[in-house]
């Protein structure tokens, strides 16, 4: 019963530095999917007096903090949509309803996908949390963490509202820089977003690579190879890592696997205890005639066949979307059928996905 956070090792390459957990930095994660930044975030996040985890992936990974011993009960808060309500031991908030003075009491808010109806739900709930909660904080004594784990999620989130794909990610770049100077520390740990990385390293205090695979690192982080052997930033092990920070010092990294994170395949929501303790009710009225009127747009296009490329499972890809297994069979077939004919999906280009001329299998 450890309540001390996993250990982190530097070892000063270049100059000497330090990672400042007193003032609100920007971290980010840079490597594979699967190289452990996850983990590694978590393990930084939780240096900070308070983490607000939110934009996770479909698979609920933030829910892990509920096993984590550095928080007790009390210390948490489930953060949820307003159709929904959660059992178990802990506080729960719907978004709509919070202040910046409700999260003061606790270590830990926490949002994931499964405490919202539909991907509408959150991501309009979590936009308000953001740009109008968290964003209303006058003053600040201590750096609140906030994690982002998906950068695109976010986008994607600013795209519904203001169907602008330009202006969702300024707004993004905006809320990455500004947020230090409402006390917030930020995490990222995905980008995916190619046309937008850049400015996001650039605007990165600290950057954290991991294994970068046979592509090896962008361009303007090449020149790290003066001072690391290529090979070894392939495939190094899951708990090593490189630490660049923006003032200069470099320094190769150990850290402590947390004990609380995610496995792969792993279901969360049962280790946890929460499987069969959220209930799903109506949407309110706003967000219904949203529904009504929705049909599936090039966003929530490009996130059916990321996430059937991930799962190869039409019926995973359904529930977790909240649409039919027809509609993502559809969109699946749709996608193949345009890559076949002309090279590349129409609406994966529009929202810059790499998966633009990618065909996918139809399994079962
Ligand atoms: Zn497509």
């Amino acid at each position: 019963m450890s309540k001390a956070p996993p250990g982190i090792k530097l070892l000063w390459i270049r100059g000497k530095g330090k990672i400042d957990f007193k003032r609100p930095k920007t971290h980010l994660g840079l490597g594979l999917r699967g190289a452990g930044k996850s983990s590694l975030l978590e393990s930084v996040a939780c240096r900070y007096p308070k983490v607000i985890d939110l934009f996770g992936s479909r698979d609920n990974e933030g829910l892990a903090w509920l096993r984590s011993k550095l928080y007790s009960k009390n210390e948490i808060l489930l953060l949820t949509g307003d159709s929904v309500e959660v059992g178990g031991p802990w506080d729960v908030q719907p978004v709509s309803k919070i202040t910046v003075k409700d999260l003061e009491p606790y270590r830990n808010s926490l949002s994931v996908s499964a405490f919202y109806s539909n991907i509408n739900e959150e991501f309009w709930a979590l936009n308000e949390l953001i740009l109008k909660t968290l964003w209303r904080r006058a003053s600040w004594r201590e750096p609140w963490y906030v994690m982002i784990r998906e950068a695109a999620n976010f986008i994607y989130s600013r795209i519904r509202i203001t169907k602008n794909q330009t202006i969702a990610k300024a707004d993004f770049i905006h809320v990455y820089r500004e947020a230090r100077h409402l006390g917030y520390p930020i995490g990222v740990d995905t980008v995916r977003w190619t046309s937008i990385d850049k400015e996001i390293r650039d605007l990165s205090d600290y950057t954290y690579i991991k294994r970068v695979g046979v592509l090896g690192l962008p361009k303007d982080l090449s020149w790290i190879y003066s001072m690391v052997d290529p090979d070894s930033l392939m495939n190094p092990g899951p708990s090593l890592f490189i630490l660049v920070c923006s003032t200069g010092p470099v320094a190769l990294g150990k850290f402590e696997y947390p004990a609380w994170h995610k496995r792969e395949k792993e279901n969360i929501l049962k280790a946890v205890g929460l499987e069969g303790c959220i209930q799903y009710g109506e949407l309110p009225e706003h967000l219904q005639k949203a529904e009504r009127s929705h049909q599936v747009g090039p966003i929530e296009h490009t996130q059916i066949i990321e996430r059937y490329l991930e799962c190869k499972n039409m019926k995973v890809v359904a529930a977790d979307l909240k649409r039919s297994s027809g509609t993502v069979h559809t969109h699946i077939a749709n996608h193949n059928r345009e890559i076949r004919a002309n090279g590349h999906c129409s609406r994966c280009r529009r929202m810059s996905s790499p998966l633009e001329a990618q065909i996918l299998e139809i399994g079962r």
